[in-house]
């Protein structure tokens, strides 16, 4: 599919304002939110395509990069979104504001955020971690519906036990939360003692979690349902920030991973096998040629970090540094005074014989 114009998909001037971008987003969400067109594949690509183009407009920075360069600019940018969750969790302000609270789809409790450190290997192959959040849990006594056992909630008068009232905005009639039960639908009369008529109760709770092979640093997952229950509302997300500590070896590089090997001067001119770490935790001998230069790389190919989505694995790229020795025993220094000989190339001894010879 060709990508259209953001400002096209938008129906505004280029030089369109903050409010008038938002106000033209707001149109397109209303008309072509998904849960107004359930199951229409059009107005589905429709709300993504208007939300890709507000989510480029909206922002200064990235608005100049569109007008100058287009969408070839963008690339790489992370512009556009994944699905609805990623449109719904990026503009959930937005949408509160749009639809009157709510966030525009079903409300549920708090996203919640954990955070966990796995080393370099355990990134590269994946590795399930247990991870203890603290959370607010559906209470077992009353098994959330707030009462206590034995008695059942009243239903609201007000909004006739569906939680919602509609108010007529324009063209648009805006269901909010019904002010006298907020949004519950219910009263209750007599509470649950146990979570004193929260319908929730705080709670600890091990979670398994499987992190993907190939994961980076900062990465960030997200395990639906496994955040915060509110009373009355489905829970929310659990988002697993994964840190992962650096190898004394190995650096990473996209899905390369880079490292670093010292040869000796004699090594690099003769050439050596040589034993290298590899990432599998197995040592591997390479050979290195006679007359390698510092700089110049080796590369096992598959060797580096499986790919997250998709298959096949990044490379190990040695690099090679020549060191020069910086102290020489008298057997060495003979030798290496030799080499230079052969070389013809003068050293300190001769020069300093040079200009002994002409008494300075
Ligand atoms: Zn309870
Ligand atoms: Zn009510």
């Amino acid at each position: 599919m060709v990508k259209r114009d953001y400002y096209e998909v938008l129906n505004v001037a280029r030089n369109a304002s903050e409010g008038e971008l938002k106000k033209a987003y707001r149109q397109m969400a209303l008309k072509y939110h998904p849960d107004k067109n359930p199951g229409d594949k059009e107005a589905e690509d429709k709300f993504k395509e208007a939300s890709e183009a507000y989510e480029v407009l909206r922002d200064a920075e990235k608005r100049q990069v569109y007008d100058q360069f287009g969408h070839e600019g963008l690339k790489g940018q992370g512009a556009g979104f994944s699905g609805f969750d990623d449109i719904f969790s990026n503009f959930g302000d937005i949408f509160g504001e749009f639809f009157g609270g709510g966030g525009g789809r079903q409300r549920t409790g708090n996203d919640l955020r954990a955070d966990t450190t796995i080393t370099f290997e355990e990134a590269a192959f994946g590795i399930e971690k247990k991870i203890d959040v603290r959370k607010h849990v559906i209470c077992e006594t009353c098994r959330g519906s707030r009462c206590k056992p034995g008695t059942t909630p009243e239903t609201c008068s007000t909004c006739k036990g569906t939680g919602q009232v509609i108010r007529s905005q324009g063209f648009f009639s805006l269901s909010t939360p019904c002010p006298q039960c907020h949004g519950q639908g219910q009263i209750v009369r007599d509470p649950c003692t146990d979570c004193r008529g929260e319908g929730v109760v705080v709670d600890s709770k091990s979670i398994s979690v499987n992190i993907p092979a190939g994961v980076d640093d900062g990465s960030r997952l997200r395990l639906r349902g496994e955040g915060e229950a509110g009373p009355g509302l489905p829970p929310g997300d659990l988002y697993v920030f994964v840190r992962v500590k650096p190898h004394e070896f190995f650096h990473r590089d996209e899905y390369h991973i880079l490292c670093r090997l010292n040869l000796s001067v004699s090594q690099a001119a003769l050439g050596a096998d040589i034993e290298v770490p590899t990432l599998d935790g197995e040592t591997k001998v390479i050979n290195i040629p006679a007359g390698t230069q510092s700089g110049e790389r080796y590369r096992i190919p598959g060797g580096g970090i499986p790919h997250l989505r998709g298959h096949g694995r990044g490379d190990q790229i040695i690099q090679f540094f020549v060191e020069v020795p910086k102290k020489l025993n008298k057997r060495q220094k003979e030798l290496y005074q030799e080499l230079a000989e052969i070389d013809g190339q003068p050293v300190k001894e001769k020069i300093k014989g040079f200009f002994e010879k002409l008494g300075l």
